[in-house]
């Protein structure tokens, strides 16, 4: 007997993204409907036990081999294959799949995500830092294949939906919108004293907590502006940023006649997740409906990047090219790392990434065209690196 079902594969399905894929999969029948062929996730073995014996998982990978013992136990009964490690990961990521979610966060996607789309297939792309770390690589390893990447991330996927039947060269603008993060109103002063735990409370997403920083610093945002550069192949000056509290709107296109075109929905990644496992159809959705009226107003004003660098920073990286993103990338989460840890503070985050950024800029390590996998890791490796020189300089705290 054939098996008709479609087949799915989700990266990172124990975070936050991952997780509601896992729930709109359930709620459309789970392995009734779709045959699951893996899942990974970190720590929360739970969490990947559950779903693995929900959606009958052909395999489940947790990254890390000290989980290993955790996860065989949990699904002792089960059919599901159990794997540990990053290759395993990688090799799970590659098996065929009809869909895949790529939702792990961070660099640590970037493998997973090349191994998926060297096999073709539908990717949706929620994981962004492999688009700033390896954008060209991404894109030129889905054309080789003929593998499709749906995007995400709520800004994009409203730009993917704007950019259906649009003519590239009727476009003038890209409007990314951007909460502002919780700390918009702050002084440069007050922005040094947050903590980790304060920049981890996003006003108005829910999300996992690397991205709600992200957001706070504007990073997440800078990540975005070289996300729809690679993704849409927008010239960098024509991508720009506004402040939008509500966040009710995510994205723009501006015409040269003028004119614009605006995308809404409510702040639910189910309308984008949804949308990317549906496409190109748009099926019925209990994503929660816009109440406008009730809304009453919908607020834009221009980023300040004297208080939030990252966007200015984004520009930099797009103007340098090269392995700018990769530098980009892995110096902003080696930034990250050393605030968690308590090692920098919230605005030594953009400072430390601006120094790493720029002397490596000058010192030449980010020319070529990066296409090669292990260059990147090195370059990624070196900025991170470079952090850890400028926090050990005693910088970052002021
Ligand atoms: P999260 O932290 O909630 O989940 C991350 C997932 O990746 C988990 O399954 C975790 O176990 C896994 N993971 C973490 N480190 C790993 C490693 N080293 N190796 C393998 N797996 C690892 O993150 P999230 O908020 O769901 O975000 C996932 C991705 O989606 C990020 O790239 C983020 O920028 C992007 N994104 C998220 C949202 C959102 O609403 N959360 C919105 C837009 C884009
Ligand atoms: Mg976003």
């Amino acid at each position: 007997m054939t098996d008709d079902r479609r087949s799915i594969t989700v990266l990172g399905s124990t975070g936050s993204v991952g997780a509601k894929t896992v729930t709109i999969l359930e709620e459309r029948g789970g392995a009734a409907t779709f045959n699951v062929v893996a899942l990974t996730g970190g720590r929360n073995i739970e969490r990947l036990a559950e779903q693995a014996i929900s959606l009958k998982a052909d395999i489940a990978v947790t990254a890390y081999s000290e989980c290993h013992a955790e996860l065989q136990e949990r699904l002792k009964n089960e059919t599901t294959e159990v794997a540990s490690g990053s290759e395993a990961l990688a090799e799970a990521a590659g098996r065929p799949a009809d869909w895949t979610m790529s939702a792990i966060v961070g660099f640590a996607g970037l493998v997973p995500g090349l191994r998926c789309l060297e096999r073709g297939g539908a990717m949706a792309l929620a994981n962004k830092e492999s688009l700033v770390a390896a954008g060209r690589l991404v894109t030129s390893t889905a054309n080789r294949s003929g593998a499709i990447l749906l995007p995400v991330d709520s800004e994009h996927s409203a730009m993917f939906q704007l950019l259906a039947n649009v003519k590239p060269q009727e476009i003038e603008s890209l409007i990314l919108t951007a909460s502002g993060g919780p700390f918009r109103h702050l002084t440069t002063g007050e922005l040094a004293k947050v903590t980790p735990k304060q920049a981890a409370r996003h006003p108005t997403w829910n999300m996992g907590m690397r991205i709600s920083i992200d957001s706070a610093t504007m990073f997440n945002k800078a990540l975005e502006m070289i996300e729809a550069h690679e993704l849409f192949e927008t010239p960098a000056d024509s991508i720009g940023v506004l402040v939008h509290p509500q966040s009710i709107v995510h994205a723009l296109i501006g015409f040269h006649d003028g004119q614009m075109l605006a995308h809404m929905s409510s702040t639910d990644m189910r309308g984008a997740i949804e949308y990317a496992m549906n496409w190109p159809n748009r099926l019925p959705s209990r994503l929660r409906r816009l109440d406008l009226a009730a809304l009453g107003k919908l607020e834009f004003e221009e980023p300040d990047e004297v208080r939030f660098p990252a966007t200015r920073l984004a520009r930099e990286v797009l103007r340098i090219g090269g392995f700018a993103g990769a530098a980009f990338n892995g110096a902003k989460e080696a930034a990250l790392d050393a605030f968690l840890l308590g090692n920098i503070n919230f605005t030594g985050m953009s400072c430390a990434v601006d120094e790493v950024l720029n002397s490596m800029a000058g010192d030449g390590s980010l020319c070529g065209e990066a296409l090669e996998l292990k260059e990147i890791m090195e370059v990624d490796r070196l900025a991170r690196i470079r952090v850890e020189e400028y926090i050990s300089r005693g910088l970052g705290q002021d």
